[in-house]
């Protein structure tokens, strides 16, 4: 059974394990449930128009629903001039097919792409199992950090930009959370995130944007295109007469959560903006690094990786908006015919 609820009153509080599964671009979960990995009664979000608009604030802060795809989110030009950097990530994943149909909250949400994991045949540790199998097995594109039990890395390059940002999530059913809180800190192998069964994540709350901003997305990846990143990192600087008084790093692609880099941040602030300030505070992205026996190779990516954001950003156009200016009109909500797949 499907239901196609118009607002979000009409969605009843979760209730546990049976609550509905909720629908949204149905990229990933199309795909979970053709293995039979998710069964039962879908909730499809296509219909909720409040889940479809951008919204400003009057100190130029967004609030982005969650059923914007993620195309919408990388092309709309308030948004770009505001957050570049979120902007640029929904922009260079996946592919434009995904994007089209993808949303926000279905990329944050989204499982993660371990092969044991999304193998009909085996019982993995995140699928109820007593182990996790890729770690005596086959976990080339695992983790580096090795924070908990599973070895999965996760897929969201969305909630990696989002940790950037210091963003939060509304949710309708459960509590409102910030990003970070909605990963935890990888230790609990039961999900990919931690948002309870049947609540609805509702929408992406954005911190004002900050003036002069410079941001770039880079991943380095194994092939061109359509292909999950191997370490992704995101960075915002603000460069104010060759110093660094602002910083936030991020990185994907490393380990069961997204992650912040607070002492390569602390490493920036108050230094130069130069390759060797760069190379120095790129270099402590390694630390903490477990590498797993087959990752080993994405240590030393980590540091070339968060290296080239860092050079990219130094050298990207100040961001024009600013704190305190609303930045643009609320973008015009989506045509709803982009539905669920
Ligand atoms: C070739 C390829 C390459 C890709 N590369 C990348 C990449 O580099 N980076 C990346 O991030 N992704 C990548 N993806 C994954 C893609 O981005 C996701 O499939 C997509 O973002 C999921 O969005 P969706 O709206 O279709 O989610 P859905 O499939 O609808 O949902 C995904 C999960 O989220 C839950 N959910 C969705 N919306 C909500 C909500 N509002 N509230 C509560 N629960 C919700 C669903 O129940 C489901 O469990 C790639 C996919 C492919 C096929």
């Amino acid at each position: 059974m499907i239901r196609f609820p118009t607002e979000l009153v009409q969605i009843e509080a979760p209730k546990g394990e049976d609550a509905p599964v909720i629908r949204a671009g149905g990229t990933d979960l199309g795909e979970r449930r053709r293995l039979r990995m998710v069964t039962g009664p879908l909730l499809d979000l296509r219909d909720v128009a409040e889940l479809r608009t951008v919204e400003w604030d009057p100190t130029g802060a967004a609030t982005l629903g969650a059923r914007v795809t993620i195309a919408e989110a990388a092309a709309d030009e308030a948004l770009v001039r505001a957050y570049p950097g979120l902007c640029a990530a929904a922009g260079a994943l996946a592919t434009p097919q995904i994007r089209a149909v993808g949303t926000l909250g279905g990329n944050l949400l989204q499982a993660n792409r371990c092969w044991y994991f999304r193998s009909p045949d085996v019982r993995c540790l995140k699928r109820g199992g007593t182990t996790c199998l890729s770690r005596a097995g086959d976990h080339l594109y695992h983790s580096c950090f090795d924070l908990g039990p599973c070895a999965c890395v996760h897929p969201s390059t969305l909630g990696m930009a989002l940790l950037a940002y210091e963003a939060s999530v509304m949710v309708h059913g459960a509590a409102d959370r910030t990003v970070e809180a909605l990963y935890g800190d990888g230790s609990d192998a039961t999900g990919d995130h931690r948002l309870e069964p049947g609540a609805v994540l509702t929408h992406v709350v954005m911190p004002p944007p900050r003036a002069n901003e410079q941001a770039a997305y880079f991943r380095t990846i194994s092939r061109a295109r359509s292909e999950w990143p191997l370490v992704e990192v995101l960075v915002r600087l603000v460069i104010e007469g060759g110093t660094v008084s602002f910083a936030r790093v991020a990185m994907g692609g490393v380990a069961p959560v997204p992650l912040r880099l607070p002492a390569v941040e602390a490493a920036l602030v108050g230094g130069p903006a130069d390759s060797a300030a760069f190379a120095k505070a790129a270099a402590i992205a390694k630390d903490g690094a477990k590498p797993l026996p087959m990752t080993g190779y994405k240590v030393a990516l980590v540091e070339g990786t968060v290296l080239e954001t860092l050079e990219r950003a130094s050298h990207a156009t100040p961001s024009e908006a600013t704190a305190g200016t609303a930045v643009a009109e609320p973008a015009p909500p989506a045509t709803a015919d982009q539905g669920g797949a």
